[in-house]
């Protein structure tokens, strides 16, 4: 109530023409900013819509009555929070179930494993398998191994992922994760297990998803935890044959397809209501844990961020969209139909950021827009220098997971990075749990992306200059 409606008209001369340096706000706007900044730090909206998420939904994975409850859920939440519009678009995906693991080795030295299946593999015949282990060190080693050398074996990639504060480890572990299968298969292994890519030293596996190769054998696949595979690494160190039981019920349906959504809601602009600000997450999450972290946190930010700013007298004059991602996790078949359904519309995205990572405070803002908007990028930073987040050096950032999809299509976008530390601890295990999150780092992430979506719908810039 405090800030009338007229006042806001003066701004519209300055749309477009931001130099470097410039203020790119009215004051008008200015003191809003500083407003919803205080109000976002205050504020326990997201950590409250986070824990009624984790609570009253739990996991959410792609296609199942969870993930139902969740678009459901998320629906409601929306209009209850006074959001201008909401809607779901439908996503298809095949259907897989987990079913039940169990990995011993059966000699020389009997023990229980800690595995879980790979979101995606196929399971053991009903009696299991039992062979012996093959290791390698990484990806490229098992890549190297010749053609037939690993038949009726289980290939075993021992490779550690290492901890970063940008998580950047993730990115060099993960790959034998993903294609490790299809590659053992093709040297002739019948199964094929890794290390978690994770960096705790918990009997916690980590799950994750993977792809078979076109026209290769499927073969089932599975992460142990870290300490089970230093065991095997170590077993393996006796130069005598370590063997395997593997049994696995997990089950792909590929001709059968299940029916998800993104959820999608908008505070509508009251100027340029065509152009787009765009702020998202994905709603679903694997079938373990409760789904806190990745990535119910991000959807409690962009939820709270958008009808912070929706409360407000002052509509925001762009709109601000809120794309909750359907079936991430599994394969990106959420933002992949957001691509299709949206393909006329890309341009009108004028900036985007997504949160799919770190369970910290936002300690840096990397742009990735047109030379000419760098100015009102270091306006936006210096609204965000008391929150502890500094301005990167570099203009080459991507939209965060889903959303990198509209950045690969030309949309600007920024990466807020929060400390990822200890996200590698806990991703996609059994605790991925809400006591994890720290509700006052939640109050500081939901200020950056408030700040972000206010300062992007009242600034004018085409961000793409
Ligand atoms: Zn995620």
């Amino acid at each position: 109530m405090k800030y009338a409606s007229g006042i806001v008209v003066v701004l519209l001369c300055s749309v477009m023409t931001v130099t470097l340096n410039a203020e790119t706000l009215s004051t008008t706007d200015q003191e809003i900013l500083q407003q919803l900044k205080s109000q976002a730090q205050q504020s326990s909206l997201s950590y409250e819509l986070l824990e009624s998420l984790t609570t009253e939904v739990g996991p959410r994975l792609a296609g199942t009555e969870g993930d139902k409850k969740a678009i459901a859920w998320a629906s409601a939440k929306m209009r209850a929070l006074g959001f201008d519009k909401v809607w779901t678009e439908e996503v298809s995906l095949p259907k897989w179930t987990r079913g039940d693991l169990s990995l011993q080795v059966v000699s020389p030295y009997p023990h229980n494993l800690f595995g879980i299946s790979l979101g995606g593999s196929v399971g053991t015949k009903r009696s299991g398998i039992t062979a012996e282990i093959v290791e390698f060190k990484d990806l490229a080693a098992l890549e190297a191994a010749p053609a037939g050398s690993l038949k009726g074996k289980i290939a075993f990639v021992s490779f550690r992922m290492e901890r970063f504060i940008d998580g950047r480890g993730y990115g060099v572990a993960v790959g034998a994760r993903g294609k490790g299968a299809s590659v053992a298969a093709e040297k002739g292994a019948i199964a094929f297990i890794l290390r978690s890519v994770g960096t705790d030293n918990n009997r916690t596996p980590h799950t994750g998803g993977m792809n078979y190769a076109e026209g290769i054998k499927k073969i089932p696949a599975a992460a142990i935890s870290n300490p089970d595979a230093d065991l095997l690494v170590n077993m393996l160190k006796r130069e005598q044959p370590v063997k395997l039981k593997f049994k696995s019920t997990a089950r792909r349906y590929d001709k059968k397809m299940v029916k998800t959504a993104n959820v999608i809601g908008e505070i509508t602009g009251s100027e340029a209501p065509d152009e787009i600000i765009a702020i998202g997450a994905h709603l679903d999450s694997w079938d373990v844990g409760t789904g806190a972290m990745d990535d119910g946190l991000g959807v409690a930010i962009v939820m709270a961020s958008a009808a912070m700013i929706g409360e407000q007298a002052v509509k925001p004059k762009r709109t601000i969209r809120v794309i909750l991602y359907a079936a991430e996790e599994v394969g990106f078949y959420g933002t992949k139909q957001y691509m299709l359904d949206h393909a006329d519309e890309v341009e009108k995205h004028i900036i985007g950021a997504e949160w799919d990572f770190g369970i910290g405070k936002i300690y840096e803002l990397r742009p990735g827009v047109g030379e000419q908007s760098l100015g009102a990028i270091a306006d936006l930073a210096g609204y965000m220098e008391s929150l502890g987040v500094g301005l990167s050096d570099k203009n080459d950032a991507k939209a965060q997971s889903d959303m990198s999809l509209l950045s690969n299509a030309g949309m600007p976008a920024i990466n807020f990075a929060p400390d990822g530390t200890n996200y590698f601890d806990l991703h996609h295990t059994e605790n991925d749990t809400l006591d994890k999150i720290d509700a006052e780092d939640m109050k500081q992430n939901t200020a950056v992306y408030t700040l972000f979506a206010w300062f992007a719908a009242q600034s004018g810039v085409d961000f793409r200059q």
